[in-house]
């Protein structure tokens, strides 16, 4: 039985170049960029340009970027940065309920030092409203952290909307964007978006784990959480990630450039699964057409996530249930609860996400498989699942 990876949103296959650049990289450049003689000039180089490359796909300029281990290291030194550096002016900061864990727990440990939280609510599709971001901006508000994608419905948030309205009510309140989910699959533009901190991570849009950017807005200052060495405009102490970095600005640069044809192939595979699904008695769609391309949530009221995903790997079929870094939590999913879905929908989310490597073949063993498991699992759906 052959297998179809459809977890794309919890990490991608890294592009062959990748791999090569890496292991090029780590036999050719082991240097230290720090050091004084050529070995280290060399790899010092290695990372201006890898600087440059991953400047020019977001557009914006090197001095902005920031290498880091990935995007629970750049969403917690954006976040807990910025909150730190500017509570001199005020201890106010705002969020979703519906962030990745590295935001939200951000928040809660930022809480728990003190400072105010607004926890925004969406709507049952999952969205922000941003009249409401603007309106709990106050003078003492310094960071409002939204995601651009949600990672596990696919939710888009209104984020020029959102950066619009906050440069209106308050310039100062810095605007930090999870861009984890939508960089490669739709169109990113920072500066008009008026966002001034922005997180990315290098496995999902097919480069080498371990790896991420932070964009910091010029000007931008940050409190650094890692701290012993000049490295990164001395926001990040520590012995640059060479064969990782030069391997994720190429891939950065290859996911830029295939973006609008990934939209475009990825969409009608999308649009195509959810027609499907609409026909499964059972199934409550959390994902739509106006989601993000690459993800396809469902719930399956009355039969636990794992018990459907174990049944789908079985066919051959490798999904996942919410984020992956809270997956194996057996909770009810909070995003789903969020947006108004009852225990048992949340209890029971299903989350694909399509990669630029799935055919039409693939999407339909993929609805024979899902349409097979439904129909087995039918006679053994719990309604009332008791809350554990
Ligand atoms: N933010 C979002 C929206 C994500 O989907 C993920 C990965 N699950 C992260 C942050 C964390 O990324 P990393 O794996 O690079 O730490």
């Amino acid at each position: 039985m052959s297998l179809i990876y459809w977890d794309h949103a919890a990490s991608t296959p890294p592009y062959e170049d990748v791999i090569r650049i890496v292991s090029e990289v780590m036999k050719e450049h082991y240097g230290n960029p720090s050091s004084m003689h050529g070995l280290g000039e060399n790899a010092g180089k290695l990372i201006r340009r890898a600087r440059e490359g991953c400047a020019s796909s977001l557009g914006v300029k090197p001095a902005e970027i920031v290498f880091t281990s990935g995007a629970t290291e750049g969403n917690n030194m954006a976040i807990k940065g910025a909150a730190l550096q500017h509570m001199s002016r005020g201890k106010h900061i705002i969020t979703t309920e519906i962030e990745h864990a590295s935001v939200y727990e951000s928040f809660v440990q930022l809480q728990q030092w003190g400072f105010e939280v607004t926890f925004l609510p969406v709507n049952s599709r999952g969205e922000v409203d941003p009249v409401a971001v603007s309106s709990e901006i106050r003078k003492d508000t310094t960071l409002v952290s939204i995601m651009h994608v949600n990672n596990e419905t696919g939710t888009i948030q209104p984020i020029e909307a959102i950066g619009k309205l906050m440069k209106v009510k308050h310039p100062r309140t810095l605007f930090h964007v999870d861009g984890v989910q939508g960089f490669g699959k739709l169109s990113v533009d920072l500066r008009k978006w008026g966002v001034d901190l922005y997180t990315l991570s290098s496995h999902k849009f097919r480069g080498p784990k371990g790896v991420g950017v932070l964009y910091v807005r010029e000007g931008v200052a940050l409190t650094p959480l890692l701290t012993g060495g000049s490295q990164e405009q001395g926001l990040r102490a520590g012995t640059e990630n060479i064969p990782q970095i030069v391997a994720m600005a190429k891939a950065m640069r290859m996911t830029g450039e295939r973006q609008e044809t990934f939209h475009v192939r990825v969409s009608l595979l999308r649009n195509r699964l959810l027609q499907t699904l609409r026909e499964i008695p059972g199934i409550v769609l959390n994902s739509d057409e106006d989601s993000a391309p690459h993800i396809v949530n469902f719930s399956y009221p009355g039969m636990k996530s794992e018990v459907f995903v174990h049944a789908l790997e079985e066919m051959g079929m490798l999904v996942s249930t919410k984020s992956a870094c809270s997956s194996k939590l057996a909770e009810p999913s909070k995003v789903l609860l969020s947006m108004g879905r009852t225990f048992e929908e949340a209890s029971s989310g299903i989350r694909i996400s399509i990669g630029d490597c799935h055919t039409e073949d693939d999407i339909e063993q993929l609805e024979y498989a899902i349409r097979s498991v439904a129909e087995r699992l039918q006679p053994f759906l719990q309604r009332g699942m008791k809350r554990s």
